[in-house]
């Protein structure tokens, strides 16, 4: 049975400063289910990151409820824009970063971190500082931090959107494959539509600010070859990228 991994029901939030209130997100509700992944898209400067920030716990709805399924005591990874590799830590350093904070190294999670240096191509870098490594190189040992912390829940916000075009496309793929491969629950902002139809089951569009839940669309596509570079090639995507396309400019044309 499908069992929610996130609830959000009725979120609203706003930011207040000096020069008043900014009315970022009204009753934004949905769910993500087990294993599932999820794309948020919506205009810019819409509350998407907002949004992922209430989710992840660092802000508090002003008023509705973000309901993580209790019984696993789901944990949270949260992946940047920025890779936010520390320079002067080993890329091995850096991927034991989180147990080292929270006093949670072992062997166990050093095992672990050495099968997904392995596992994700990385192994022989794990003596060199992230300035030694290639922008996606560096987007995976960050992909690899996160994971080591075996997230119930993983947020990505807008993690491809430093890479140029070339190296998006191919990171993008491979971070897709990986998470898929570990069965992790995720939630991808981004505001490349190819890439939310490559990527996830289900695609939420939201509207230009305060943000409110517009469409919600499933992905269902006949793949010859499963996977996120093979699905730009299946029948059904173009028309999902046109009415995706109108969705979300009807919201910076002002339409309805
Ligand atoms: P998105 O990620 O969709 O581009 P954000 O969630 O970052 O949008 O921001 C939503 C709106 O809230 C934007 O108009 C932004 O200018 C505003 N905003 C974001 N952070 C703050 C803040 N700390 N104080 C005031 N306004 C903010
Ligand atoms: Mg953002």
């Amino acid at each position: 049975m499908n069992q929610p991994v996130l609830e959000c029901k009725n979120i609203c939030f706003s930011y207040h400063n000096l020069k008043g209130e900014t009315k970022a997100l009204t009753d934004i509700s949905f769910q993500v289910n087990k294993g599932e992944f999820l794309a948020i898209v919506g205009p810019s400067g819409c509350g998407k990151s907002t949004l992922l920030s209430i989710i992840a716990g660092l802000l508090s709805p002003e008023s509705g409820e973000v309901l993580l399924n209790h019984q696993e005591q789901v944990k949270i990874g949260y992946m940047l824009q920025q890779d936010h590799l520390l320079e002067w830590r080993t890329i091995w350093k850096n991927v034991l970063l989180g147990p080292e904070i929270t006093k949670t190294l072992s062997p166990e999670k050093e095992a672990l971190a050495l099968k997904l240096l392995s596992d994700y191509g990385l192994s022989k870098f794990k003596d060199k500082k992230p300035g030694e490594l290639s922008g996606g190189m560096k987007q995976r040992a960050a992909l690899i931090r996160t994971m080591v912390m075996e997230p119930g829940l993983l947020l990505l916000d807008e993690p491809f959107s430093a890479l140029d075009y070339q190296t998006r496309l191919m990171v993008s793929a491979d971070i897709g494959n990986i998470i898929r491969a570990s069965g992790i629950t995720a939630i991808l902002i981004t505001h490349d539509l190819s890439e939310a139809i490559s990527l996830a089951d289900r695609i939420l569009v939201l509207t230009r600010r305060p943000a409110t839940v517009k469409k919600e669309l499933p992905i269902r596509l006949t793949l010859q070859e499963n996977s996120p570079l093979g699905a730009r090639n299946a029948p059904e995507f173009q028309e999902l990228f046109t009415q995706l396309w109108k969705e979300i400019s009807d919201e910076y044309c002002g339409g309805s």
